[in-house]
């Protein structure tokens, strides 16, 4: 059951990006509204994990303008301002990023990489973030691992923990690059079911995924990207049981 709300919690206009020469976002512009998922889907270099790093700010667009809930940044217009480190790290906590590669900090217990932030950033008192951090690795099925090195973790749970410490910063939104790409795919299932359960919550989400079934069961909106263009969006019973571009069909029928 879609948690889909009317409210626009993340809007992007004109969003261009270039490295170099190498113009990787061409004019992007897209909206995600509070409680949905957005599934996005392309061709290796299309540009989504740029675009998702943009809506970050982890990279920085030459032009356009990013909203997340109420914060807003313009790009390369004479109007738009500098950026501020205490803006910009504000901005980042309210969306928390997962990597296929998880990060953890290999010298911390998984419970120690979930408070981390909650202690250095947000300034929680110790009892505080540990307290939650404890409620984090439960919602995430790891309650017996709290004391345990990442080096002992499975990538399963190496990634729930990386999803753990991301939540502990109590963002608006959650962004996940191929969360599950680097995982054998007999531990995929348990990262899935946390997402899922997220979902479930009502989280708003963009997930880069090439997991089509769970994009198709999980999305409210599917974006297909090739060439930093986005070709076609729309619901998963149009982008992905019914493609109305070629190249949505040609990148589809790779996993049919
Ligand atoms: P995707 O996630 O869809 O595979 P990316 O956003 O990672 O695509 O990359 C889009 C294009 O941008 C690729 O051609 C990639 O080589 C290029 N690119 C990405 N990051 C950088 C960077 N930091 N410097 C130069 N080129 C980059
Ligand atoms: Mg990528």
């Amino acid at each position: 059951m879609s948690h889909a709300t009317n409210e626009v919690m993340i809007e992007i206009k004109n969003l261009k990006k270039a490295f170099g020469e190498h113009v990787v976002l061409k004019d992007i512009s897209l909206q995600v509204n509070k409680g949905s998922v957005v599934a996005m889907i392309g061709p290796s270099g299309s540009g989504k994990s740029t675009l998702l790093r943009c809506i970050n700010l982890l990279t920085v667009p030459e032009h356009g303008s990013i909203r997340v809930g109420a914060q807003d940044f313009t790009f390369g217009s004479k109007a738009s301002k500098p950026l501020k480190d205490r803006e910009l790290a504000k901005f980042r906590t309210n969306t928390g990023m997962v990597f296929q590669h998880f990060n953890l900090f290999p010298h911390m217990t998984a419970l120690e990489n979930v408070m981390e932030g909650m202690l250095t950033v947000l300034r929680k008192p110790k009892a505080e973030a540990r307290a939650y951090a404890l409620e984090l690795l439960q919602k995430v099925g790891l309650s017996d691992r709290a004391d345990i090195y990442p080096q002992r973790l499975s990538g399963g749970q190496k990634q729930r923990v990386a999803i753990a410490r991301a939540l502990a910063m109590r963002p608006g939104v959650m962004l996940f690059d191929e969360a599950t790409s680097a995982l054998d795919p007999e531990l995929v299932g348990e990262v899935l079911n946390v997402i899922r359960s997220l979902a479930a919550d009502g989280m708003t989400m963009i997930l880069v995924t090439h997991e089509i079934a769970f994009a198709r069961e999980v999305a409210d909106q599917v974006i297909f990207m090739r060439d930093g263009v986005v070709v076609e969006a729309g619901p998963p019973s149009q982008v992905i049981d019914n493609p109305q571009e070629a190249a949505t069909q040609s990148f589809l029928s790779r996993f049919n």
